[in-house]
């Protein structure tokens, strides 16, 4: 994973809500206090959340978000929205600047604009296959 930028709350992000990062590979973990927080918004009991919405982390330390079989997160609208946006959890809160994939530059708009103003450093990584560039 490529280090994190200095944190800056002045850094305007240039997404261009894709949606990409809501649907690419890895597990949106989710702490008991996003839970809470989550199932309150949606008005159902941390039960119900749970047991709808949640798995079992691969790496077995707690929940993550439940995902569509091809990988995208069940709380991704067809317009490209969170529909949990007010109360996301911070995974997808520090999501560019705060963590990012190694190949994040390839995929993402916004990372490839922040790498190309030198807010960011470039990946170290080699891009993806073609077929899943940043088009
Ligand atoms: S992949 Fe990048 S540009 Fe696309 S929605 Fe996510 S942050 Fe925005
Ligand atoms: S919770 Fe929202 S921001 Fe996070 S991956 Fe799902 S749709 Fe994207």
């Amino acid at each position: 994973m490529a280090p994190a930028p200095k944190p800056s709350s002045k850094i305007v992000v240039p997404c261009i809500r894709c949606g990409a990062c809501c649907r690419w590979e890895g597990q949106v973990k989710t702490t008991d206090a996003e839970i809470s927080r989550i199932a309150r918004f949606l008005n159902l009991s941390e039960e119900a959340f749970i047991a709808t919405c949640t798995v079992l982390r691969q790496d077995r330390t707690g929940l993550a978000i439940r995902m569509l079989a091809d990988g995208t997160c069940i709380f991704l609208d067809d317009k490209n929205e969170c529909k949990i946006h007010a109360v996301k959890p911070a995974q997808c809160k520090g999501y560019p600047l705060k963590w990012r994939n190694p190949s994040s530059e390839h995929l993402c708009h916004a990372v490839k604009v922040l790498v190309e103003e030198g807010v960011l450093p470039p990946s170290e990584y080699e891009p993806p296959p073609a077929g899943k560039l940043f088009k």
